[in-house]
């Protein structure tokens, strides 16, 4: 083990918790002195729109964080300012010799990173990092040649084999809590109007940092064996509701692993199943890695050849798309769900972003960009999967003649129109068959409703997609090659 360091600092950023926290386990371990910081980031915040949930979600995370740290004899300074200038500052005011945080590994993380480290060294000061986030990271899981998954199963597969106690133990943060140390330089966490936001309202429903995370795990582990039954199902309870709580690390991914493995090892299927979506997570996170120009640009380059419609007219179909009127109920009452909680079921994410690039022909890269603006759980690596997925241009995405029919999906899935009815008031007292197609019903019942026409017809636009598609037989390419991987894999010491 290295010599005790006199004093450290942790550098919380997508892991706002005070217990399992790698970062903050091996600052304690390694000094003698450990303080803890914030960084209310401007080059991300400052892109932002004034009212976003997000940003009102971080502030309540902190806020409980900085609670836990203070019961633990710490506390946690917030800074306001951009990350380079921040932990350097920070670093020097403090006198720390190491500045520890968790690995974030897309790709402008990464180069804020790199940059920290250069500028921490002109205070003698190094920044270590560690797997957090995921069970598995980079490297970790990989093909008997050598190189990444490019499909899912396989690589679930070598997941579970590889998965045992040790990857799902948790840091026993607690045991080590006495290196934690209080500084004058945390004075609280400022308010949304101290930093330039408005309250964006409506996120009561996920709870308050990792506090609103047990509430959630507590309420979801009371039915994940039905999981499998009523996942698809958007008007039923069925998931779990905690992938902001993944996102910004108020809940531990090893916690949950262990969780549903364990259960999973009892003969539970809905956690089985539950657990193949926490290994999505980690499927598409080293995707990221090993192909950083997924995030830009289409996983398959072939797909890049597509001509997308643009223009006047495109641009107000993707208005209708974002504002849920497009005409097909199921798409409408989704992108309300998102527009009004910040949140949208995984079936109806599928529906939704289907319809945009393979009904509508707009550029999967509009909707993706539309879901990060908007989702309360927006993460780069899983929002650019699901829609590599659904434009068929990613990894293991499904093939592009595969089209979905947003009428059928929605009688599949939403039979008697639950979820249609709280979401579209307007079509409320539709019966069961015309609640998926009202463009059906008699013109006299749909008369002074204000519910669109459809924006186009799906068998039309079906043909128009397969026309589309076609240019990417003829310029297919090999499969892309992993990208320069970076950073080394560290695991926990004993
Ligand atoms: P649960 O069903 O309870 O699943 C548990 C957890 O597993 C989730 O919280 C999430 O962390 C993970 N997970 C589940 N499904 C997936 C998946 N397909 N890929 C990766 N991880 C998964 N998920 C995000 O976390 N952030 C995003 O920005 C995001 N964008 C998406 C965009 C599209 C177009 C699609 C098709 C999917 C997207 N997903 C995204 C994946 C999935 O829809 C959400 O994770 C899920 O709906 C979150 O709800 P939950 O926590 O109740 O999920």
């Amino acid at each position: 083990m290295k010599p005790l360091l006199d004093r450290a600092l942790v550098w919380f950023r997508r892991d706002l918790r005070a217990d399992d926290q790698a970062a903050l386990y091996q600052a304690l371990r390694s000094a003698k002195q450990v303080y803890c910081a914030f960084v209310l980031d401007r080059d991300i915040l400052d892109a932002l729109p004034r009212a976003d949930r997000r940003v009102e979600f971080i502030l309540g995370a902190l806020k409980v964080l900085d609670e836990d740290l203070r019961e633990r004899g710490g506390a946690l300074i917030v800074r306001h300012g951009t990350a380079a200038d921040e932990i350097p500052r920070l670093a020097a005011e403090l006198g720390v010799q190491a500045v520890f945080a968790n690995h974030d590994d897309e790709p402008q993380a990464l180069a804020r990173d790199t940059r920290v480290a250069e500028l921490l060294k002109a205070f003698s000061a190094e920044l270590r990092t560690f797997k957090d986030h995921v069970v598995f990271e980079r490297r970790e899981v990989m093909t008997a040649s050598g190189g990444p998954y490019g499909v899912f199963t396989p690589y679930k597969n070598a997941w579970l084999k590889k998965v045992d106690a040790f990857y799902l133990s948790s840091y026993p943060v607690e045991r080590h809590a006495a290196a934690l140390a209080d500084t004058p330089l945390a004075q609280g966490v400022p308010t949304l109007q101290d930093i330039g936001f408005e309250p964006a309202g409506l996120i009561a429903h996920v709870g308050q940092g990792s506090r609103g995370a047990q509430a959630l795990l507590d309420d979801f582990l009371d039915r994940i064996d039905s999981y499998d039954k009523k996942r698809d199902f958007p008007a039923l309870k069925g998931p779990s509701y905690l992938s902001v709580h993944l996102r910004f690390g108020t809940v531990s991914i090893r916690r949950l692993a262990r969780l549903a493995h364990d259960r999973m090892q009892g003969g539970d299927h809905g956690a089985e199943v539950w657990l193949s979506e926490l290994i999505w997570r980690d499927f598409y996170h080293q995707v990221m890695h090993h192909h950083p120009h997924a995030m830009t640009a289409s996983f398959r380059p072939e797909y890049d050849h597509i001509q997308w419609d643009t223009g006047p007219e495109a641009d107000a179909a993707f208005a209708a798309w974002c504002e849920g009127r497009t005409g097909f109920p199921l798409v409408d009452a989704a992108m309300r769900q998102l527009n009004q909680t910040g949140y949208m079921h995984n079936r109806l994410r599928m529906v939704a972003a289907s319809f945009l690039c393979k009904d509508l022909g707009l550029h999967w890269q509009r909707g993706e960009a539309y879901f990060a603006e908007k989702l309360l759980d927006f993460d780069l690596a899983a929002n650019n999967g699901g829609w590599q997925w659904a434009s068929s241009s990613g990894c293991d995405a499904q093939p592009y003649f595969r089209i979905f029919n947003p009428t059928s999906q929605s009688e599949k899935f939403d039979a008697h129109g639950a979820f249609i009815r709280r979401y579209c008031p307007e079509l409320a007292d539709l019966d069961d068959r015309a609640i998926h197609a009202p463009w059906q019903a008699a013109p006299l019942q749909m008369q002074g409703r204000g519910y669109p026409r459809p924006l186009v017809d799906h068998a039309a636009a079906r043909e128009r997609t397969l026309a589309r598609y076609a240019v990417v037989k003829t310029r297919a390419l090999p499969e892309p090659q992993a990208g320069p991987t970076t950073g080394r894999i560290r695991n926990r010491s004993a």
